[in-house]
């Protein structure tokens, strides 16, 4: 064929058992806008002399079942973490428990009680459907989830401080990740920000001093995600919530990771717990579904029932609210915990508890089914913007290949794609946050690039 005529019609292709194929799979709008742009684009490339042939019919239908591919793949596809970080953000923080999965499918799958109350047959409240589980759990009077942590905060903000003095410690005006940033949330909520006390350091008497003119509430932001050393101070959090309390002002403590349990218990520092706050006297505490808790996305607010009412009356909770996915999920998450069996059920904390030896026996067992590599000794970390600098010894599959970077290209070309690591020229792999069910698959993908 020397001549763009010679490329077979959009008919003459539609024609073929192979479109008939495409057409089945993909529908035949979508077939024919397919043909027609690959079409074009080999017209394209001949007329530019980018190509000096014309491909037969049957590459023409390749490239097209390529291209209609490509344009259909998710984007959001699944992945094997084999980085040792147990909440990494970037890979969707955490993985959910089987009892969660089945909560959120049922509900997605058919009509559920969301808004309905079925002792009245009439309108109920979405609202209440985690709330029991909490108020077990934590001993709040009230509670309710909305989308997020960041919703969370911008929604106690908006219903208790708009235009009212909002007291926050410099050590505390923290950039939770992606730019996004404490003061920014607070001055989109309304609330005046009053900044006290200095980076390092803020006394007691720092708050005394601010709260002579009256505010409507005191903000503690956790500093989730990066440690303060060296010549630093904060006052108790039971002093400053008293003199909130003294003053007049709430009690506000946006925990970011929200751990129900002691993080000590797992070799880590101790992280502040829901429970502590509550205890300390917070009015209100913020906290993520998705990151200490094990849970889906969703941000998780307790507290006192008086506050929390004007919380959930706020015209911002119906833009924040949770779908019933995440209630759903988030609700059988907590009754793991209720149930005291979290570190059966729950994946990143079966994750924090493994042994290194367990660890190291799988990598043994990685090593022998794989005819190479070695076990060496490295750290996991909890990553998720929780626990800066914590880790836990862990066990690593360590193998040697030519080229580091390459390889980790190769390995996130599989399906499903690998994610690793390298350090000096070696490639690691962390079984700590490889799900035991993703064993096979990741094994069969590192065979893939290893005989490549
Ligand atoms: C992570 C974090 C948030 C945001 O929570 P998301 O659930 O990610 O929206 C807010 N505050 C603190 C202190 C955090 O660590």
């Amino acid at each position: 064929m020397t001549t763009p005529r010679d490329l077979p019609s959009v008919e003459e292709l539609l024609q073929t058992q192979a479109a008939a194929e495409l057409i089945a799979q993909y529908g035949r709008s979508l077939t024919l806008s397919a043909i027609r742009d690959t079409l074009a684009s080999i017209r394209a490339k001949f007329l530019s002399g980018q190509a000096t042939v014309l491909p037969l019919r049957d590459l023409v239908l390749a490239q097209t079942s390529a291209l209609l591919d490509g344009w259909t793949k998710p984007t959001l596809r699944t992945v094997i973490n084999a980085t040792g970080v147990i909440l990494h953000t970037n890979l969707g923080r955490a993985p959910l428990s089987d009892a969660a999965l089945r909560a959120m499918d049922i509900v997605g799958r058919g009509y559920s009680t969301l808004e309905y109350d079925l002792e009245k047959g009439a309108r109920g409240s979405r609202l209440i459907h985690a709330e029991a589980v909490l108020q077990k759990l934590t001993g709040a009077e009230s509670a309710v989830v909305v989308n997020n942590n960041a919703s969370a905060v911008l929604l106690v903000l908006s219903a208790l401080a708009n235009r009212k003095r909002a007291i926050i410690s410099r050590s505390q005006l923290v950039e939770i990740g992606g730019g996004f940033r404490i003061p920014d949330v607070m001055k989109q909520s309304g609330a005046r920000l009053v900044e006290i006390g200095a980076t390092n350091k803020v006394h007691l008497r720092d708050y005394e001093e601010v709260l002579l003119t009256p505010s409507a509430l005191v903000l503690r932001a956790h500093r989730s995600n990066f440690k303060m050393v060296g010549f630093t101070a904060e006052p108790e959090l039971k002093e400053v919530i008293a003199l909130a309390h003294a003053a007049g002002a709430y009690f506000v403590d946006d925990l970011g990771s929200g751990a129900l349990y002691d993080t000590a218990k797992y070799g880590l520092t101790h992280e502040p717990t829901v429970q502590e706050s509550l205890a300390a006297g917070a009015d209100i505490v913020c906290f993520s579904g998705d990151k200490l808790l094990g849970g889906p996305q969703a941000g998780i607010i307790i507290g006192r029932k008086a506050l929390l009412d004007k919380v959930k009356k706020h015209p911002l909770a119906r833009a924040v609210r949770a779908d019933k996915t995440c209630l759903a999920g988030v609700a059988a998450t907590l009754l793991h915990y209720l149930k005291d069996e979290a570190e059966r059920e729950i994946p990143i904390l079966k994750m924090m508890s493994l042994t290194p030896k367990q660890i190291q026996g799988r990598v043994a067992a990685w090593i022998l089914e794989l005819g190479q590599g070695e076990i060496v000794e490295g750290e996991s970390t909890v990553g998720g913007g929780s626990l800066p600098g914590e880790t836990f010894p862990t066990f690593l599959l360590s193998l040697t290949v030519e080229s580091p970077e390459r390889f980790l290209k190769q390995l996130r070309a599989q399906n499903p794609p690998v994610i690793a690591r390298t350090d000096n020229d070696k490639v690691l792999l962390d079984p700590r946050t490889v799900l035991p069910e993703q064993e096979g698959a990741l094994l069969v993908g590192l065979k893939n690039v290893l005989n490549s």
